[in-house]
């Protein structure tokens, strides 16, 4: 197997090679090697992960059913509390029903593939999710990126040939694009698909919890929930625990029991996190959720302002809850990430396959558990953008 060894070693030598690397605790500081680290790598934005409700919702399930599921769901898996967390997410989103899959990835994976076939076409957008990607490789559907939210080139996809008899059509995007910090257009990708009869899919696993009102998601801060007919979320991100959902009708969800592989195959979602993530849903909607929200926002917004300040490009369109430092090399984006972990603060370098080539960045996601002075500190933590520059080059 000598193969891997040559092909990691390129890896090395372009400055790709990846390290997973222990943290001795989680939450908004972190601890590795000894040191204590400003936390701002996480999608735990409302810092929701290690928060005591949480954790003991998880604790009185763990009492109750054990750790594992057991089984997938259709054979002995499947607890009350997966429906209770069904039900409280379609509340969320305010669609007929909700499926839980055992993560987001397999959300995306088992909806793709379960909706398109090989006679079908889908369009997605060119920074979309790897498991988007994912799941509609494995749907065996014509698969055509449109540019980054490039809605023209979209429309032009969309008045080319159709897909033939008896196939359809799909538009994918995510909501917000977390390397990025920028926004689909949902409204208009809404109107493309109604005006070309396009089945629109959005995976909103940044938004849901932490953008809109109540924490509904990207949806209805546009304003468009009741116009996507498939929405995916997860409940790894803003609700702090681990899993997927798919949302819509109760046709959509009935026919995903029967046709998502991911879903079918898998053990069921473990009913301590089904627990945890009910008691999240609550918690997002409460008054608390609401100032936890307006608190990251403003977290966002002032890193933001004091990086420009510096000098910095940065990539980030409101209400997202994270933004993007742009510096280019994979070189660049690892000297800053090792320069911001020796002055405390943990946000690593975003390279290659994960963003385009040329525009490796660091990706910085404050917590609404951050105070104003961890955000201060983390903005004296970066050097002048022109002294990064110069001692890349
Ligand atoms: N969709 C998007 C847009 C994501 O960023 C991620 C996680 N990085 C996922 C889906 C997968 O979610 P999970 O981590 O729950 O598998």
């Amino acid at each position: 197997m000598q193969w891997l060894a040559q092909q990691l070693q390129q890896l090395e030598a372009k400055g790709l090679r990846r390290q997973i690397r222990p943290l001795s605790s989680g939450g908004p500081y972190v601890e590795r090697e000894g040191r204590r680290l400003l936390n701002l790598a996480s999608n735990d934005y409302l810092g929701l992960s290690t928060d005591p409700r949480l954790t003991a919702a998880a604790r009185e399930a763990l009492a109750r059913w054990g750790i594992g599921a057991g089984a997938a769901r259709l054979v002995v898996g499947d607890r009350p509390v997966h429906d209770a967390l069904e039900v409280a997410l379609a509340a969320l989103k305010e669609t007929e029903a909700a499926l839980v899959f055992p993560s987001g990835y397999a959300a995306n994976v088992g909806v793709l593939s379960a909706l398109a076939g090989p006679r079908d076409q889908i369009f997605a957008d060119a920074l979309n999710h790897a498991s988007l990607n994912d799941g509609a490789r494995l749907s065996r559907a014509r698969f055509r990126y449109y540019r980054h939210r490039d809605l023209e080139q979209l429309e032009h996809l969309l008045r080319g040939p159709g897909p033939g008899r008896g196939g359809r059509r799909f538009i994918v995007t995510d909501a917000i694009f977390s390397m990025d910090g920028t926004i689909a257009p949902l409204a208009e990708l809404a109107e493309l698909a109604e005006r070309y009869e396009a089945l629109l899919i959005v995976d909103d696993a940044h938004g849901t919890g932490v953008v809109g009102p109540e924490g509904r998601g990207t949806a209805h801060h546009l304003g468009v929930a009741g116009r996507i007919p498939v929405q995916v979320a997860t409940l790894s991100k803003a609700l702090g625990v681990q899993g997927g959902a798919a949302l819509g009708t109760r046709l959509l969800i009935d026919y995903l029991v029967h046709r998502a592989r991911a879903f079918i195959y898998s053990t069921g979602l473990a009913p301590v996190l089904a627990a945890a993530a009910l008691e999240a849903v609550r918690l997002v909607q409460s008054g608390e959720g609401a100032r936890r929200r307006q608190r990251q926002q403003a977290h966002v917004a002032r890193l933001k302002a004091g990086l420009e300040a510096r000098g910095y490009t940065v990539r980030h369109e409101a209400p997202a809850p994270m933004l993007a430092v742009l510096v280019g090399s994979p070189a660049a984006a690892l000297q800053l990430s090792a320069h911001l972990e020796a002055h405390g603060v943990l946000a690593p370098a975003i390279r290659p396959p994960t963003v385009p080539p040329g525009t490796s960045r660091i990706r910085l996601a404050p917590m609404a558990i951050h105070t104003d002075d961890d955000i201060e500190a983390a903005l004296a933590a970066f050097p002048e953008a022109d002294q990064l520059k110069r001692h890349a080059a």
